[in-house]
């Protein structure tokens, strides 16, 4: 017999302000959340029923978090997939979204094989070692621009360089990252000049039924999303390409739970995928707002294996996000109208580090 919504206790892997968010929608359909994370005192344990502050190879750890819990989810694509299958050996099928597109996902080079092979479009890519192939690659595609990234672990622009077919060799830039990655896999990219960029979120429950966020036009400051705009002023040749893409991976890996695809949008209006993260996303954090059933909750809803929510969206949106300092200026939203600010609990403000957002709402204008 399925479980009453208040006898389910989902556990969750990392403790950041995805997590902290899911908690709370949670909270409202009285389903109890234990986070699992290194640190304590993070943003999610706050508003959690418990925390257990564990490495992700601690297995003692994990079995206690497995007894604890009906159902495990993630709330960043950097949790070992070998955590995932050690949980998986003691419970099976019990985490969502299941772990194929988290290890995909952790990798640009597994992440764009993956989508070329099922007939995705992405941007021209090839795996490098050293400036040979540098040079080899960029003599083949005729292009003046690209860019290196690692292959793993790199968000917000880090692990990432622009580079210019004519300054390849001694560039001491170009050097010193590859010297700094000389362990890491190493991706090359054309560099895309897109007219914008945008993405969707997908929900799709137990029952295949889904539900879709977007398309929204995300706006980046030193390579950290700035600001996320709905809706966003795109052809309808471009959203189309947008949620079939999403649809496609979605159904592709029978996926439970929820899933952000990035995209480039070119002149032509072709879509290019850039990432795709199976969990929720920073440029959906609008749907707290602007939509009956938020990313978050349906996050929750289908991992738990309740029915995806209607995602319509009743009001245009706005999001800025509150980078380091930028939290210090929370007053002036404070008492905006149809502004709501939401803030995570981190106690240290960095440079570069999400320290919150802001959503204005406003009457919606398309229908
Ligand atoms: P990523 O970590 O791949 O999401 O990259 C962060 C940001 O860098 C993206 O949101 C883009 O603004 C920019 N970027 C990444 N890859 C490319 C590319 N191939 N061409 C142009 N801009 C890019």
């Amino acid at each position: 017999m399925p479980l009453h919504s208040g006898e389910i206790v989902l556990g969750i892997l990392g403790g950041g302000q995805l997590g902290r968010m899911s908690a709370m929608a949670a909270a409202e359909l009285g389903i109890s959340v234990i986070i699992y994370a290194p640190e304590g005192n993070c943003p999610a344990s706050h508003v959690a029923t418990d925390t257990i502050v564990a490495a992700y190879d601690d297995e003692t750890a994990l079995k206690d978090f497995v007894e604890k819990t009906t159902v495990i989810s993630y709330e960043f694509e950097n949790i070992p997939v070998k955590t995932i299958e050690y949980i998986e050996s003691l419970k099976p099928k019990c985490v969502f979204p299941e772990k194929s597109l988290l290890n995909v996902s952790q990798d640009r080079i597994k992440e764009k094989t993956f989508l070329n092979e099922n007939d995705i479009q992405t941007t021209r890519w090839a795996a490098i070692s050293d400036t040979n192939d540098i040079n080899n690659v960029s003599n083949l595609w005729k292009s003046d621009k690209f860019i290196l990234k690692t292959a793993r672990f790199g968000y917000d622009g880090k692990g990432q360089i622009k580079c210019e077919s004519e300054s390849i060799d001694n560039n001491a830039e170009l050097d010193a990252f590859l010297a700094a990655n000389k362990d890491n896999d190493i991706i090359m990219e054309d560099h895309v000049s897109f007219k914008s960029e945008i993405s969707i979120i997908i929900a799709r429950d137990i029952n295949s039924k889904t539900a879709l966020y977007g398309p929204m036009l995300n706006e980046h400051k030193n390579h950290i999303l700035h600001k996320t705009t709905v809706p966003c002023d795109v052809s309808e040749k471009v959203k189309e390409q947008a949620f079939n893409v999403a649809q496609k991976i979605a159904d592709s890996i029978n996926l439970v739970g929820v899933l952000t695809v990035e995209y480039f949008v070119c002149e032509d209006d072709t879509v290019l995928v850039n990432e795709i993260a199976p969990r929720t996303h920073n440029s959906g954090h609008w749907t707290i707002d602007a939509c009956s059933v938020s990313q978050f909750d349906n996050h929750v809803r289908t991992v738990c294996g309740l029915s995806v929510g209607n995602s319509e969206r009743h009001s245009n949106a706005e999001m800025l996000n509150l980078i380091g300092k930028d939290v210090n200026d929370v007053d002036q939203y404070l008492n905006q109208p149809f502004t709501n600010v939401h803030l995570y609990g981190k106690t240290q403000v960095k440079d570069g580090r999400k320290m919150g957002h802001v959503t204005k709402i406003s009457p919606k204008t398309d229908s």
